[in-house]
């Protein structure tokens, strides 16, 4: 759909540059507010390692929604963006001192602690600085979602979380910590998840965990699902607002939520994925053996999760309305991993068209790098251009 971008304006700028339609992020938010409408218990946090691309994270803490940060750094840019530390939950399995330091000095809502090792040091900390730290034990639920293994977190194989037969184990050592208060579970199985039914394996077994803790008279006051609703990358235009309906359907229906019970959730792609695209432009057409290369002036320095996750963007040439041709789209750095999508079907292709790669706006931006020397690309959004 080339009506879509500002092609008048774009020809004036230095590519390559992300896109971001705020309308769409807005209408992003506002589906999900919908669904948010009068389900009290219910909480959104926007995982912000998906894009803190400032302005965006402006209009996500206007619309009311709290932040999920992974490091530091993202509780820094959360709160120069407005967010309140009330709102802050923070994840991750190495924090530093400094950081645990800095969560506590801000008074953040609570720590996703992955740990018992990290359970103590928050603990020793906290005495320290004569606070109490906040705590919900992220747990790994075992349930295996069906995608890219590389972005699958919630089995026994990877990193992250608490096992389940150690629960037990980690709830004799908060009994000792002094500083600490157990606020509640969290869990996160994975990400670009379109299948609701690994969401419901999840429902499935936090009720049979808190069946378990209830009978031993625990109360947990918070449990945090994650995030890893996916998009259409395949679609974007088609599907630009995720099935947030059928998501949290899924929880509504199928989580045994206690009245005393508020379910956070950290939602990062499916918030910023579709509204961002990356622009850039062909430097050259080149004739290969059996195949035709378009050169792009935008490399895996500026968006790495085809070289990282085999993912696959939608490819527009959004300049020429030619008759299509194949080619394979790759971009400058010297790298053979350095490409956006071999056979793609492109309007005829020639050197200066601009070139819109899709559904950029999540793990794009954030993950760009200075690679071979490559400049940051720079950012714009729809509403500055009218
Ligand atoms: C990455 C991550 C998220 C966000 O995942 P999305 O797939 O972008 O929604 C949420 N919570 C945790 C703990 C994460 O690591």
């Amino acid at each position: 759909m080339k009506g879509k971008f500002p092609l008048d304006q774009f020809s004036s700028l230095c590519t390559p540059f992300y896109y971001y339609d705020t309308g769409l992020l807005q209408k992003t938010l506002d589906a999900i507010k919908q669904q948010l409408k009068g389900q009290e218990q219910f909480r959104v946090h926007y995982a912000m390692k998906a894009n803190v691309n400032p302005k965006l994270l402006s209009i996500i803490k206007d619309n009311g929604f709290g932040a999920d940060c992974v490091s530091g750094g993202e509780i820094s840019a959360a709160i120069l963006a407005g967010f309140s530390p009330q709102e802050i939950v923070f994840a991750g399995v190495g924090k530093a001192d400094w950081e645990i330091e800095l969560g506590l000095d801000l008074n953040i809502f609570c720590f996703n602690v992955e740990s018992i090792a990290e359970l103590r040091v928050i603990d020793e900390i906290a005495q320290v600085m004569g606070k109490v730290a906040r705590v919900c034990l992220r747990i790994n639920p075992n349930v295996k979602a069906n995608t890219h293994a590389n972005i699958a977190t919630g089995q026994a194989e990877n990193k992250f979380g608490i096992a389940l037969q150690d629960l037990d184990k980690v709830l004799g050592v908060l009994t000792e910590l002094k500083s600490i208060e157990f606020i509640g579970l969290h869990f996160h199985i994975g990400s670009q998840i379109l299948d609701m039914s690994d969401f419901r394996a999840l429902c499935m077994r936090i009720n049979e965990i808190m069946d378990a803790l209830e009978s031993r008279g625990i109360r947990i006051p918070n449990l945090n699902v994650g995030g890893g609703l996916g998009i259409d990358y395949d679609h974007p235009n088609r599907q630009s607002i995720p099935d947030f309906e059928a998501y949290f359907d899924v929880y509504d229906t199928h989580l045994r939520l206690r009245p005393y019970q508020t379910l956070h959730f950290e939602l990062g792609r499916s918030i910023v994925g579709q509204c961002g695209t990356l622009i850039s432009k062909v430097l050259y057409v080149k004739e290969g053996v059996n195949k035709e290369f378009a050169i792009l002036d935008a490399g895996m320095n500026d968006l790495i999760r085809p070289a990282l996750y085999q993912a696959a963007h939608k490819i527009e040439n959004i300049t020429s309305q030619e008759a299509l041709s194949s080619y394979d789209v790759v971009g400058p750095v010297c790298e053979s991993s350095d490409v956006f999508g071999k056979s793609v079907d492109l309007n005829r292709v020639s050197r200066g068209d601009l070139i819109a790669i899709r559904s950029a706006g999540a793990y794009g931006e954030v993950m760009a790098s200075q690679y071979n020397c490559r400049p940051l690309a720079n950012s714009y959004f729809s509403d500055e251009f009218i």
